[in-house]
């Protein structure tokens, strides 16, 4: 039995012969993806292993960029997403007891704020809602892909659905079925990177005092700690430290662990009260060596995956997204092959290289600050009284971390320059040195 619910499906549930895309993984980039690319004429298919809602009980908060709320609003979700959210105006880093902190502010970078902090369910169900009634998407929809047959023109995908097998025919493959992508491992692409010595454990607390709207990232010898604002003066901590110690953190007493967290904010933020269980996750660093063969493109963390230090992961796969589907789009309108090698490769030299800066500086953090050998702490110490100082390395580093360097994919242009235009009057967007 097919499960597919589109309108492009037939009373019979047969699929369409061919799909001009296929995107297998539903998770928050393959649905981005498809946001973007459902108004183009293309015909696609959204293939996703778990029930079509699944993803609005997985519980994880996320630092979100500006580029990403930029893209996020020329997909039109951005007004149902913003007031669900946390925006922060400030970026504290610290290292463990020292008393420099750096106050990373929007002034800094020239905009109104330096980022969100929004919740798993609130972008899927945002997405969910856009992509709802599209006639141009083929949900199949709980399936598993079992096997990809690349031929010259087209790629046959064996979809296990609740039990039986069923094949369906597409121009072009995407992979966004995630860091382990069974895709990419059976096209035979190769990874590079490694596995962190880190494990990372996140929960929602509630901080007595207000987190004051402020992204704070302390950096410990044993690993960077993450507090983000959430709404309703709560918090999404991600505490990093070695695999043993991780796990401590996972298995101790509540009321152990809280304390640590009070020790580790110094009574700043009060009394914490833990909101729910704690998970832990391992952290690895993965680009793939290629992100496009003959009628696949990977995205996402099918791509490449990062330390979760800066919160990056996702947002990389957002912009992966809207990046690949203005080639597509564009491919499509000039009467391209949307899955050959010459129109893809445009995407990966694009993403490829702007993905491992970011994969890059995300390693430098965790090393850097995780270094107990002396000279380098002085030297890191020295380096947090140096950027305090200097607006300009502000401001770089701000760049970086609210993805606003590099290109800048098209969905967001109409966003961009509505709110360059608000703030021309009253903000110089380059900062001057101090
Ligand atoms: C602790 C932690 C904290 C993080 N914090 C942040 C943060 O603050 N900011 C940030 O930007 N990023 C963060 N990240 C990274 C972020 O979670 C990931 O980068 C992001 O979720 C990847 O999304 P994705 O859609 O590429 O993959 P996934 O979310 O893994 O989605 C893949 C989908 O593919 C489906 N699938 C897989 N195989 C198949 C198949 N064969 N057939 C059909 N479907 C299939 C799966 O069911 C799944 O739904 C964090 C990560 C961790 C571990």
């Amino acid at each position: 039995m097919i499960l597919a619910q589109s309108a492009s499906v037939s009373s019979s549930g047969s699929l369409p012969a061919l799909f001009d895309l296929a995107i297998v993984g539903g998770g928050i980039v393959g649905l981005t993806l498809a946001c973007a690319l459902k108004d183009t004429g293309l015909k696609i298919a959204l293939i996703e292993a778990k029930p079509r809602d699944a993803g609005l009980q997985f519980r994880r908060a996320y630092a979100i960029t500006l580029m990403s709320g930029k893209i996020f609003a020329g997909l039109g979700i951005w007004d149902e997403i913003l007031p669900q959210i946390t925006t922060f105006q400030q970026i504290s880093l610290a290292d463990e007891h020292y008393p420099a902190v750096v106050r990373l502010q929007p002034e800094d970078l020239g905009t109104d704020e330096l980022g969100y902090v929004g919740e798993h369910h609130v972008i899927v169900q945002a997405l969910l809602n856009r992509l709802e009634g599209a006639e141009s998407i083929t949900w199949i929809c709980p399936a598993e892909v079992q096997q990809a047959d690349y031929q010259t023109d087209r790629v046959t995908l064996t979809l296990s659905i609740a039990g039986e097998l069923q094949t369906v025919q597409t121009r072009l493959l995407v992979a966004a079925d995630g860091s382990r992508s069974p895709l990419r491992e059976a096209a035979g692409i190769q990874t590079q990177g490694w596995q962190y010595w880190q494990s990372c454990i996140t929960a929602v607390i509630r901080p007595e005092k207000s987190h004051g709207n402020i992204a704070r990232e302390h950096f410990w010898a044993s690993g960077p700690f993450a507090t983000l604002p959430l709404p309703e003066n709560r918090c999404q901590i991600v505490l990093t430290a070695p695999h043993a110690e991780a796990e401590k953190w996972l298995e101790v007493e509540e009321s152990e662990f809280l304390a640590e967290l009070e020790r580790r904010y110094d009574g700043q933020l009060g009394k914490i009260e833990l909101l729910g269980d704690r998970f832990l996750f391992p952290v690895k660093l993965m680009q793939s060596d290629r992100y496009t063969l003959s009628r696949l493109a990977l995205v996402g963390d099918a791509a490449h995956c990062c330390h979760p230090v800066g919160g990056q992961g996702m947002n990389l796969g957002i912009r992966d997204a809207a990046a690949l589907a203005q080639v597509i789009k564009t491919a499509y309108q000039r009467g391209e092959d949307v899955g050959s090698l010459q129109v893809l490769r445009r995407y990966e030299r694009w993403r490829k290289f702007e993905n491992l800066m970011i994969l890059g500086f995300t390693d430098f953090l965790d090393r850097f600050f995780s270094n107990t050998v002396l000279p380098i702490v002085l030297v890191r110490r020295l380096g947090l009284h140096v950027m305090g100082a200097i607006r300009p390395l502000r401001f770089l580093a701000l760049k970086l971390m609210t993805g606003m360097s590099g290109k800048s994919p098209a969905v967001t242009l109409s966003h961009q320059a509505q709110s360059l235009e608000e703030r021309k009057e009253t903000e110089p967007l380059l900062p001057s040195p101090s």
